[in-house]
């Protein structure tokens, strides 16, 4: 069906309409009326089936760019995803003005990353060492967070991420919506969804 019949903010409508997407994937079909209601979702499905928007326009939906506070968060496995869904994240966003989304990864100077953090951000996308690296030296507060995503939750756990991830997530307030995307759904991602989430819907594509 078209994005059209979502109660989505009319500027995302045009947005979606001028990237020329018309009709839903079937994952965000099945996931975006779910996630647009403020529940946690378990999306199981890989690059390509259009699960970036599904959960991009989740979060642009539901942020209020009023606030420059720092109200998501994305995780990706490689940076090279993080600023893919970055570069995703801006075009869904290209006519909501002001909006800021810092990417913070490894593999790059952590200083600059500090100087941006005290400049202000509604939106981070990064991988969970450095954000992480960010949480415990206090140069990111999550005290605002109320969306929480992890992508491709399975490449992050084989690469060694779960501690990572736990203490980010200890870090983050409990009353918050999270969403969480895998290609596949081991007995690790089972125990994850269920220490990190609150009766999640599942969706597989
Ligand atoms: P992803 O699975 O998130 O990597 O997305 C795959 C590609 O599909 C990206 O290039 C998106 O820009 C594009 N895309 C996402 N949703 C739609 C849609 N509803 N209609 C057409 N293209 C889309």
């Amino acid at each position: 069906s078209k994005f059209s019949t979502l109660a989505l903010k009319p500027e995302l409508l045009t947005n979606i309409e001028s990237l020329g997407y018309e009709f839903m994937t079937p994952i965000q079909e099945q996931s975006l009326p779910d996630i647009i209601m403020g529940k946690d979702v378990i999306g199981q499905g890989k690059t390509g089936s259009g699960k970036t928007a599904a959960f991009g326009l989740g979060l642009l939906q539901k942020l209020d760019v009023k606030r420059f506070r720092i109200q998501s968060l994305v995780l990706c496995p490689t940076r090279e995803l993080a600023d893919q869904v970055a570069k995703e994240l801006r075009r869904l966003a290209r006519s909501i003005h002001n909006i800021k989304i810092l990417t913070l990864c490894g593999g790059t100077p952590f200083g600059p990353q500090i100087g941006s953090l005290e400049h202000g951000a509604h939106i981070i996308v990064g991988t969970p060492g450095r954000v992480e690296e960010h949480v415990i030296k206090g140069t990111l507060n999550l005290e605002n967070l109320n969306l929480l995503i992890l992508d491709e939750a399975d490449r992050m756990l084989d690469m060694g991420f779960q501690p990572a991830l736990d203490n980010i997530v200890r870090n983050s307030p409990k009353h918050r919506q999270t969403l969480l995307f895998s290609a596949t759904f081991p007995n690790k991602i089972k125990q994850i969804s269920e220490r990190i989430m609150t009766l999640p819907t599942m969706v597989k594509v």
